[in-house]
């Protein structure tokens, strides 16, 4: 089974009409992504990562195409399905963390858990396990501001963590992160790989993808190459 098959993607489009013009953000993708794939998405600004990310997510549905997620066709799938399908497979982590200002760490991690139907005793045991994971059982009460970049971006990779999904999305996830930082978070991430996990990382940074064992560069909403990376260690420069 070490080749399982969790995301197959056949000649995905995703068009914007604006106007009289239509912006071709996907444009005919084909790809497969195995359990345990550490993937890069690397490409300039505009190439359609982003894009990407969200329909893989099901944050966004493609304009054509098919997309299967672990063995189920995701085309044919309502909101609510959906919704559900994103709750228990996928762990979202974004270039600006996106955590509740207001809410502890702890709070934070449990949100994910609020739809689920476990009692406030397993949340917060489900949410203490994550980010312990993360190495923050010492910060479970501080609030968003009253931690480093990088101890917000290791709550929110938590709060992604704390549903236990089979993918995890990360978009720039270091976008807003000093280099030494980096290096921390990507060490993470190199970690839940060996865990088991399979990471998808946009990045417009060459030295992340380099993290990353398989790099796969999009251009003009259409993959350009799809490569084996040479593993080499990120340093940090500072
Ligand atoms: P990247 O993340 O690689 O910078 P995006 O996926 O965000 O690229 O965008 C790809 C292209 O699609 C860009 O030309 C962008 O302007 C366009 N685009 C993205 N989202 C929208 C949208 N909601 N409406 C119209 N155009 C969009
Ligand atoms: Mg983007």
């Amino acid at each position: 089974m070490g080749h399982m098959e969790l995301i197959n993607l056949k000649d995905v489009k995703k068009y914007y009409e604006m106007g009289s013009q239509v912006v071709r953000a996907l444009d005919g993708i084909d790809i497969a992504v195995n359990k345990n794939d550490y993937l890069a998405f690397i490409g300039s600004s505009g190439s359609g990562k982003s894009t990407m990310l969200n329909i893989l997510g099901c944050l966004d549905k493609p304009t054509s195409g098919q997309y299967h997620l672990n063995g189920k066709n995701v085309e044919i799938l309502d909101q609510n399905e959906l919704s559900e399908i994103r709750n228990l497979e996928i762990g979202f982590i974004f270039q600006s963390f996106n955590l509740l200002p207001r809410a502890n760490a702890l709070d934070n991690v449990m949100q994910p858990l609020i739809y689920r139907s476990v009692g406030f005793r397993q949340r917060k045991n489900m949410a203490m396990e994550a980010l312990s994971r993360v190495g923050l059982e010492d910060r479970i009460d501080h609030l968003p501001n009253q931690l480093s970049g990088g101890q917000r971006q290791r709550v929110a990779i938590a709060r992604a963590l704390v549903t236990h999904p089979s993918i995890l999305l990360a978009d720039e996830p270091t976008g807003n992160l000093d280099s030494r930082t980096t290096v921390e978070i990507m060490q993470l991430f190199d970690q839940l790989h060996d865990e088991g996990h399979t990471l998808i990382v946009v990045t417009h940074e060459n030295e992340i993808a380099q993290h990353c064992h398989r790099i796969v560069e999009m251009k003009d909403g259409k993959i350009f190459s799809d490569t084996i990376a040479q593993r080499s260690k990120i340093e940090a420069t500072a």
